[in-house]
This record gives structure tokens, sequence and C-alpha cells, in this order.
């Protein structure tokens, strides 16, 4: 595939960038997963928003406006000729001497690379997934608060690492409190009685686009929607648990540390909210 990387578009093999990048030393960077559908980038000015949210939470000049910075994503799906992707926009602090400060580096680098991306089997789209509670937990005051969608994810990759660890091919994490947050890369849905509740984001949660576009998408078809704090226990007695992310899309979960949830199977809300995700990520592609 062809990268941009700071202004050209370059071979995959080819596109490097310095062992002495901030980026790579300090996970002094930010980044973005972005969808395309149907040749559409779905939700593409809020996921610049946030990218620039981020850089401006972390010092961090862009060296593109964001009118500029949506047109460079949209190039990469051209020259890539894509109907379907994933997108991964990253832009670092840029090459610099030894040392934290960011005063010392030459210039942010900014790359977009725009593949292929399956979170999950198929077949578990339609089956649901198996998850654990990780014991790792999240802080939610200090910068690795995940509404800064830093180069620092190594927290999430702990997680990833317990889930696999027990079997689990995924893992929903609680903040220091107790409070059920969110999955290693997704937003968390429970339905009880057909009432859906995901946690406040101040609990520690990325605000997630595809979670947003949940709740609109909920109201639509007439679900009562809450935002409020929750626990492991409502996990495991709720109807319906399903995970929301821009890579995950809408996956539906089926036991909680070897609960099952509800019958088994996908509940009739998940599907739901499954099918009409799928018809607005086609119809709403280039908001
Ligand atoms: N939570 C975390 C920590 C994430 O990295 C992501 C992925 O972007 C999400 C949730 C889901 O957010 P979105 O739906 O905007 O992709």
């Amino acid at each position: 595939s062809q990268i941009f990387l700071n202004g050209e578009f370059i071979h995959r093999d080819e596109a490097k960038l310095s062992v002495f990048d901030h980026g790579l030393l300090y996970g002094d960077g930010i980044f973005e997963g972005i969808r395309v559908y149907d040749g559409n980038v779905f939700k593409l000015a809020e996921h610049i928003r946030r990218l620039y949210d981020s850089a401006k939470s972390i010092l961090l000049d862009i060296p593109y406006s964001q009118a500029e910075m949506c047109e460079l994503v949209c190039e990469t799906v051209r020259r890539n000729d894509l109907s379907s992707a994933y997108i991964r926009l990253v832009v670092t602090r840029g090459p610099g001497d030894l040392g934290i400060s960011p005063y010392i580096c030459h210039g942010a680098q900014v790359f977009i690379i725009a593949e292929q991306l399956s979170m999950f089997a198929p077949s578990l789209y339609e089956e649901g997934i198996t998850a654990i509670t990780a014991a790792t937990r999240r802080n939610r005051t200090d910068a690795l608060n995940p509404k800064i969608k830093s180069l620092n994810y190594l927290n999430n990759v702990l997680i990833k690492i317990e889930a696999q660890a027990a079997g689990a091919n995924e893992a929903i994490v609680l903040n220091t409190e107790g409070y059920v947050v969110e999955g290693s890369g997704e937003n968390i849905f429970i339905v009880r009685d057909g009432v859906l509740s995901t946690p406040p984001a101040y609990l520690g949660a990325l605000e997630g686009i595809t979670r947003g576009t949940i709740v609109s998408l909920a109201h639509e078809l007439g679900y009562q929607v809450k935002e409020e704090p929750f626990t492991r226990h409502d996990v495991y007695v709720a109807d319906e648990v399903f995970l929301t992310g821009t890579a995950a899309e809408l996956v539906p979960v089926v036991t909680v540390d070897k609960r099952t949830i509800g019958d088994g199977r996908p509940g009739p809300v998940t599907r739901k909210l499954h099918q009409a995700f799928q018809l607005t990520t086609r119809r709403d592609g280039m908001k």
C-alpha cells in the first residue's frame, strides 16, 4: 500500500521514521483510527477534531489545518483505491535528541496508513465473543486517560495480554474505584429490561465516536440510554452486553468471567443496533 508520510506517498516498505522520534522513545504522539465504508470515510470530521483536541492537550503542533488533514486522509484512500479500509493516522512529536523535553524535537511527523483490519473473526460477530475483567485498572486522572489518544497504549496492550492468557477474546477494564470503564480499545454497553447503559466518559473512558453513533441509533429506535456508573455485577446480570469501536465496530459479548450473558447468544437489542449500525455506516459515510 501507499503510505502518506510528511507530504509524500511512499510504498509501505519504504515508509520509515527515525529511531530518535519521540513518538517511539517516549510514546510522545497521538493517533486516530478511522474507517472507510463503500468509499466513504465514516465520521471523518469528528475523528479529525478529536485528533486536534489530543494534539492541543499535549501541546503538539500539527503542520496542517483540520480541513487539509481531512483532504490528506481522503487522498490516501483514493491513492490506495480502497472502498473499505481501516485508516491509522498518527502524529508524533518528531525526531530529537535523547531527553523527555518536547522542545528539543525538530517538528511533528505525520503519517497515514490505509489498510484492511478485522479485529475479530467474522463468525464472532454472529456468535459473540468471550470476555474477562482485567486486573489492570484504569486511572482516570493521569496522562493515560484515553481522552488523549496518545501513543501510550501499553495499558491497553497489557489488557489484551490478560484476555489472551485467560483464553478470552477481549477484556473489560475497571477503574481504580471498581467501576466498569471500557474494553481494551472499545466502549461497552449493557442492556437490561430493554434499557441500555454505558459508563460516563468521566470514569476514564474515551468518548468513542462509535459509542456516540450507537447512542443516537438507540434513541432513533426508541430505546432509553443511561450514562451511569455500573460495576462488574451489573455486567454479569445484564441481558445483553456489547462493545463498540472504530476497529471492532459493534461486537456482542456472550460470556464475562465465565458468566453467561442472557442465553449465551447475541440478544435482540444488540442485533437491531448492529443492523442499524451497518445501514448508517453506508448512509452517513461522508458526514
Ligand atoms: N476506547 C479506547 C481506549 C480506544 O482506543 C477506542 C478506539 O478508538 C475506543 C474506546 C473506541 O472509540 P471510537 O468508537 O471512537 O473508535
